[in-house]
């Protein structure tokens, strides 16, 4: 329903929703979608104009994630190699995972979060950018009731909803006005740096190598473009904007493409975020709740944020429409999708943690990818982990102790030596158990 109100100045239109979602790309577009299927009349504002991009890179580690948001199809279209095959190699142990069973893709976000919003648009709603909120309107007992945000000319546009989702990345704005807080935050220990390269022939398949404090990673995307990437530790001194320098150092740490760049072309600039830090938010209360990145982050190295934020949209969608109607149980449902998101997040919150770690690999963290590498169950489980079937605490157990066992065992060794790694890397991140 609208209504408008010529006032003075600025018009202010008022309408009535059944949820608003600040921010439509991933999290915003996957709720928006869930929920216009369910009946639902939803506004989704962004304050970004279309098909722009966003600075993050876009390896897709579940493609059933898009089968069930009904584009798979399109996801296809977009042109990127479904990828089979993954090689990763930690200080010149092999990790690698032939597995076709378990796809992955790696697409650019232009295409695909365009992709989304024009599935958003076939399921009944308008994708309204260029649209900023800026406040949130409160009902009298102090619960949110709204959005107020103003669009591309400066008109003023009063939303009221009995839900108002902040899906709104890490600088969230919804979480500033409803005073959520960070908790179990991290610092991340690596910056990333990117290019983009035609004419790179490079098999289509995912790769990771890992040597010392060094890691590069690189993987074939959507039309003929292969993303190449440096995740160096924040005391690196050397400048990977430089073209010369990433070159060098890619074609050192990654095999694959020693002789293959100087006969590419790089496309489009150089990318770089810095100062990465991880945290989870506060990520519910009176009339609001936050999804995607605006929640929580973790540590880019594993690759998770995008299948999240499509997880933890359908986990509050299952969450919150058997439960719809009061605000009463709007806000008990949210309450507990976050007790959810926190239980289900916090292994993987740890686990890139550790994988991003700045340190050397130790003598434990060593006997740990020797113990993985020794039998192709054990990496099928790395993969696993990645899609969120095997819970990477596991790695605590039996792994942790022959992993320690191992090392002490290897002459130059001692004990203390042993102990002091475990305690130093990969263990004192999987024990931590508490995220508030
Ligand atoms: C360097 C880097 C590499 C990464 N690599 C990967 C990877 O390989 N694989 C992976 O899965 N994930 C990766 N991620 C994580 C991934 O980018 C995020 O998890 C994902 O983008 C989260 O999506 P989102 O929808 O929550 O937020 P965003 O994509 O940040 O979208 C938020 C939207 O909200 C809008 N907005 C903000 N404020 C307002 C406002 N006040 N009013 C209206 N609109 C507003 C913005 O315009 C924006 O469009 C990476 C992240 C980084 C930084």
């Amino acid at each position: 329903m609208t209504e408008s109100t010529i006032t003075n100045e600025p018009t202010i239109t008022k309408e009535t929703a059944d949820i608003v979602i600040v921010g439509a790309r991933i999290a915003g577009c996957a709720l928006a979608i869930r929920f216009a299927e369910a009946g639902k009349r939803v506004a989704l504002l962004d304050r970004g104009e279309r098909e722009t991009d966003v600075l993050s890179t876009h390896y897709l580690q579940d493609l059933r994630l898009w089968d069930e948001l009904g584009v798979l199809q399109q996801l296809h279209e977009l042109g990127a190699p479904p990828l089979h095959a993954t090689r990763t190699v930690m200080d010149g142990v092999d990790l690698s995972v032939y597995h076709p069973q378990w796809p992955r893709m790696c697409v650019r976000r232009t295409g695909l979060d365009e992709m989304l919003r024009r599935r958003v648009e076939a399921v009944g709603v308008r994708v309204r950018t260029g649209v900023t909120v800026n406040r949130l309107l409160e009902e009298r007992n102090g619960r949110v009731g709204g959005v107020v945000a103003t669009g591309p000319d400066g008109e003023r546009l009063h939303i009221s909803a009995p839900l108002v989702v902040g899906a709104d990345g890490r600088n969230s704005t919804v979480a500033k006005l409803v005073g959520s807080n960070k908790y179990a935050v991290t610092t991340n220990d690596r910056d990333a740096i990117w290019r983009y390269y035609r004419n790179l022939p490079v098999p289509p398949e995912f790769q990771l190598v890992r040597d010392g404090r060094e890691i590069f990673f690189m993987v074939p995307c959507d039309d003929g473009i292969t993303l190449v990437v440096a995740q160096p530790t924040r005391d690196d001194p050397r400048d990977y904007r430089d073209r010369q320098v990433f070159e060098e150092c890619a074609q050192r740490i990654i095999p694959t493409l020693r002789g293959l760049m100087d006969g590419a072309q790089q496309v489009g600039e150089v990318r770089q975020v810095r100062r990465m830090n991880g945290y989870f938010r506060e990520a519910a209360g009176p009339g609001w709740v936050l999804v995607g990145d605006s929640g929580h982050f973790k540590d880019v190295i594993t690759g998770q944020g995008i299948s999240d934020a499509l997880r933890q949209a359908r986990a509050l969608t299952r969450r919150l429409l058997p439960e719809w109607g009061s605000p009463r149980t709007i806000d008990r449902a949210t309450a507990r999708w976050w007790r959810e998101r926190d239980a289900e997040a916090r292994p993987m919150y740890y686990f890139s943690r550790s994988i991003g770690l700045g340190l050397a690999t130790n003598s434990v963290d060593l006997e740990l990818f020797r113990y993985i590498s020794a039998s192709p169950r054990r990496r099928d489980n790395l993969t696993l982990m990645l899609r969120h079937e095997y819970n990477p605490r596991r790695l605590m157990g039996l792994p942790a102790a022959v992993s320690m066992a191992k090392a002490m065992s290897r002459s130059g060794n001692t004990v203390t030596g042993v102990i002091g790694d475990a305690q130093a890397s990969l263990y004192r991140q999987f024990g931590r158990k508490q995220a508030k």
